[in-house]
């Protein structure tokens, strides 16, 4: 059977800076579940679609072909995403986007031939609930609200997005709500998931706790 590492978390938990460096260090195919979204997001929003556009966005995500190379780039039909996906447009706009209800059906089966036949690791905010509930390590990340929004600014910067700190704080705290008030797919810690409180940990601790629960059997 296929190894299955599965991450839930909110925004700026450190899902995304872990999974990468756990993926390389355990030899483990890396799905990031919220570029899916993303992607689909920015699709929507280069064919000028609003949220109330839900039937449109829905069609378009089912003939939109997203890929991820082994270096973690995201591919929009063939085109290389990988940076426009964080803006700041696209990321005001996904959350609303993945609250769809048909669009999630067609992302958690994308996620999951995704991850056919490989060992993986993926982050996201459903996958030990509903993309993989049945995974054989299940982790749930979190952090206090400044902390996390302070990383995402630190990111950003380093990313050369253009977004303040109020900004980030802003939309960090309605995500957190969008996320966890979803028809379908919310953001759940789950009571067999481990939970990591990251807000006073290093990224190293963090790795080094996960990768000893993963390699320890
Ligand atoms: O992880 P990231 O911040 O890139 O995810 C972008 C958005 O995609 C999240 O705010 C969330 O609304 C959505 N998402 C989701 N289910 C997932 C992963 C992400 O709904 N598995």
């Amino acid at each position: 059977m296929n190894k299955i590492v599965a991450i839930d978390g909110p925004a700026g938990s450190g899902k995304g800076t872990v999974t990468e460096l756990i993926a390389k260090r355990c030899h483990l195919v890396n799905i990031d579940t919220g570029a899916t979204y993303r992607a689909v997001a920015l699709a929507a929003l280069r064919n000028n679609l609003t949220i109330e556009d839900k039937d449109a966005i829905t069609e378009l995500s089912g003939k939109i072909d997203i890929t991820f190379d082994e270096a973690g780039h995201v591919y929009l039909d063939g085109e290389d995403v990988s940076s426009e996906i964080r803006d700041k447009e696209v990321t005001k706009f996904v959350s609303p986007v993945s609250s769809i209800v048909p669009v999630r059906t067609n992302m958690v089966a994308l996620q999951r031939k995704m991850a056919e036949g490989k060992d993986v690791i993926m982050e996201g905010r459903d996958i030990t609930t509903v993309v993989f509930p049945n995974a054989q390590y299940k982790f749930y990340l979190d952090a206090s609200l400044e902390a996390r929004a302070k990383r995402r600014f630190e990111q950003n910067k380093e990313k050369g997005i253009d977004m303040s700190y109020e900004e980030v704080l802003d939309n960090i705290q309605k995500r957190d709500y969008n996320d966890m008030h979803k028809e379908v797919g919310s953001l759940i810690r789950s009571d067999d998931a481990i939970y990591i409180d990251t807000t006073n940990m290093t990224i190293d601790e963090v790795v080094d706790k996960m990768v000893k629960i993963i390699e320890g059997d």
